[in-house]
């Protein structure tokens, strides 16, 4: 399945909740999901038959997905190797996409979005231990340290996340140190670390049918 090149409140709506793939507006009045709280569509506002069962744990994995930016193929991936580590399935395949590079990046508030960090790791903006690394999936370890290139730290779009982000704060497993465009991690993210309303159950339940 090629990459989704829509409407991105649309998945939000779907998903009847914010997956914040928007940048700053995801924090403002003018969010989808505020003015329009309903699937999108001609039958959004019409009262549809309850998800159950499947539906249920297919939309819990269709919205992790969109969170983190993950197509099908991938996911499948991830989940393979939470399911092969020690400890609990869901709480790994989490952590592992936790950890993504991208998603690290985004978390310090070098930029808007997933989606927009893991454009500024492709275009080679980011560092990792001093070396550029342009692959987002690229797993994060403690010790780490992540910067925006020297080079980098003109481009406006940066600047404008850095300062958007500023108020925001950044997870407990993560340090920032926004004047010289740097975070280190302290340590691997763990399940309370992730503030997502998740029931990463569900996705096993789905995956182990
Ligand atoms: Fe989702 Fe952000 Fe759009 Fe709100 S503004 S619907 S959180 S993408």
């Amino acid at each position: 399945m090629a990459r989704y090149k829509g409407p991105v409140c649309r998945l939000c709506r779907r998903e009847r909740m914010k997956l914040f793939l928007k940048g700053d507006r995801c924090f403002k009045e003018k969010c989808a999901i505020e003015r329009r709280g309903y699937p999108p569509g001609q039958h959004g506002t019409r009262r549809g038959r309850r998800a159950q069962g499947y539906g249920i744990q297919l939309r819990e994995k269709q919205r992790v997905k969109r969170i983190y930016g993950v197509l099908e193929k991938q996911f499948r991936i991830y989940f393979k190797n939470a399911d092969r580590k020690k400890g609990i399935t869901g709480e790994n395949l989490l952590v592992s996409l936790e950890r993504r590079l991208d998603n690290v990046v985004y978390s310090l508030g070098f930029a808007g979005s997933r989606a927009q960090a893991r454009q500024f790791t492709r275009h080679g903006h980011v560092q990792v231990n001093g070396r550029k690394v342009t692959i987002p999936s690229y797993q994060i370890r403690p010790e780490d340290e992540v910067t925006i290139r020297e080079k980098s730290r003109q481009n406006p779009f940066i600047r404008v996340s850095v300062e958007t982000a500023r108020g925001r704060g950044v997870p407990e497993w993560l340090q920032l140190d926004p004047e010289n465009f740097s975070g280190k991690v302290l340590r691997a993210p763990n399940r309370e670390d992730i503030k997502l309303p998740i029931q990463e159950q569900l996705i096993v339940e789905l995956y182990s049918r």
